[in-house]
């Protein structure tokens, strides 16, 4: 099997390979990956900067062109890429196609951005001088990516950083290499000078940790766990670099007496367990009003009974496999702590046998919690969710609102009065109304508040905020 290279000033580099496993079947190996090492990070970094006068000044039809060509590419290959996702990652084949044609809508986006730059003119306090406010890249980018969006959060940190003329190291996460370097190998063959972007594939704690340690990194942008995110931030201040951090969440739907139950449960199944509960988006705290609790338990458990979960690539499953064993472990770990914290475990939560050897696990659900458990506290990421019931609306968004996160959070009701205060008052990022929390656009602002993220939004114009910083020029003609 050929050993996919890590890509280093231009040119394809060696690495011990390591195989990519398919958590559907772990039998399979979907490609050989190289691991890269701190000398590798290092090489990549003065590449990387090498490389960074040039781009950062080259022309916006240049940018745009390998910005676009990157996206046509992605689209052409939406199928094949799909899979490839699927096959590493477990998320099912719609998702995973999915998820590649974000990508190419993202790289699309950018593409448009570098058409779109502009500056400020504005007269000085000082009669006869002239004051510009323009934008300007940073420098090298550290792109830092976790495993369950491996081809969309590459995209929405990569495509603004090139578009805006940074140059890029690439760290994608150690599970999921093989939609890294297909984007990756996609991006230099659309006409990247060399160092523009770089890729070391590999550890964490070696790869990752080498990054962090660079004094050469303008900025790291990273998406991940929030013990990973803190050492980002430390490293950061440490080298008064410019960081940014998307981290965990504990998602709330709240469903209200008034919702339209169907609205609600579908919501709050998709919210919870499609993707595996995979995504930092999902919803684990579903917060439900006595009157309507007892039907929508009823409603949601029945919905779950018809999940089929199985191998990510059949056209019947609805649910793939947990991405790997650790994960599955951490996920039968929680389904135990909420068992003996006194939650009712209302429906699933077994391990499940398929005709291929994975990580399969039946969507969980938990009623009678409180959001004093942990179950209810602690990010679990997978296919957990617990309801905690409330009197009333005041209630539920108290309970909404008491979590160190604030990533998304929903609310299900026909009443425009609770949307529109639920809107308003809830501490997170991203507000739904009558939608799941996950299932983003993406031309528009990403992130959250509190424990969840720090630093500017991602994805949209926002996504200038990081990836560039501002000069303020002054002129006696
Ligand atoms: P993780 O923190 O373990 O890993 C994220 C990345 O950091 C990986 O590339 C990893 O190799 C790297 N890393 C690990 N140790 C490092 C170190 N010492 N120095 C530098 N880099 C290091 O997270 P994960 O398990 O890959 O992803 C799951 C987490 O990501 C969840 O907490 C989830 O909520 C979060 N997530 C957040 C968002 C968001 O936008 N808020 C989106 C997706 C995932």
């Amino acid at each position: 099997m050929a050993l996919h290279q890590n890509l280093i000033g231009g040119a394809w580099a060696g690495g011990d390979a390591v195989p990519n496993i398919n958590p559907s079947d772990t039998n399979e190996v979907v490609g050989e990956y190289a691991r890269g090492t701190a000398d590798d990070v290092k090489a990549a970094i003065a590449a990387a900067k090498a490389a960074f006068p040039a781009w950062s000044r080259s022309g916006i039809l240049e940018r745009h062109a390998v910005l676009k060509k990157a996206a046509d590419e992605i689209m052409a290959r939406k199928d094949e890429l799909g899979a490839l996702l699927s096959r590493e990652e477990g998320k099912t084949l719609p998702e995973g196609t999915g998820e590649v044609i974000r990508a190419a809508q993202i790289f699309d986006f950018f593409a448009g951005e570098t058409l779109r730059l502009t500056g400020e003119t504005v007269p000085s306090a000082r009669p006869g001088i002239g004051v510009e406010i323009t934008r300007e890249p940073l420098g090298v980018i550290g792109v830092i990516t976790p495993w369950n969006f491996p081809i969309a959060i590459p995209a929405w940190k990569i495509a603004p950083a090139l578009c805006y003329g940074n140059t890029v190291v690439f760290k994608p996460a150690d599970l999921v290499p093989g939609s890294a370097w297909a984007l990756v190998d996609i991006l230099h063959r659309a006409g990247l000078p060399a160092g523009v972007l770089n890729l070391v594939m590999g550890k964490g704690s070696i790869v990752g940790q080498a990054m962090l340690e660079s004094p050469d990194l303008a900025g790291i942008t990273f998406t991940g766990s929030t013990g990973t995110g803190k050492r980002v931030a430390l490293s950061s201040i440490e080298h008064n670099r410019k960081f940014q951090l998307e981290m965990g969440g504990k998602n709330p739907f709240v469903v209200l007496d008034d919702a339209d139950l169907g609205v609600a449960v579908e919501a709050a199944a998709n919210s919870g367990f499609f993707a595996t509960g995979q995504r930092c988006t999902a919803s684990s705290r579903i917060i439900v009003t006595e009157g309507i609790h007892d039907r929508f338990v009823a409603a949601l458990t029945e919905r779950l009974a018809k999940v089929t979960v199985g191998h990510a690539m059949e056209k019947d499953t609805h649910v793939g496999p947990v991405v790997d064993r650790n994960q599955l472990r951490q996920d039968t770990d929680y389904i135990e702590i909420g068992k003996q914290e006194g939650a009712r475990l209302a429906f699933g939560g077994a391990l499940l046998d398929r005709p291929t050897p994975g990580f399969y696990l039946q969507p969980a659900l938990f009623t009678e919690a409180t959001n004093q458990m942990r179950i209810a506290r602690e990010e679990i990421f997978g296919p957990v969710a617990a309801v905690i019931r409330v009197k009333d609306y005041d209630e539920a968004l108290a309970t909404a609102n008491d979590t160190p996160f604030g990533l998304s959070s929903g609310i299900a009701t026909t009443s425009l009065k609770y949307a529109t205060h639920f809107k308003r008052n809830s501490e997170a990022g991203m507000v739904m109304v009558n939608l799941p929390t996950a299932g983003v656009d993406f031309h528009v602002p990403f992130g959250g508040r509190k424990g969840s993220s720090f630093g500017p939004r991602e994805q949209g114009r926002y996504a200038n905020e990081f990836f560039t910083t501002v000069k303020t020029a002054y002129t006696l003609p």
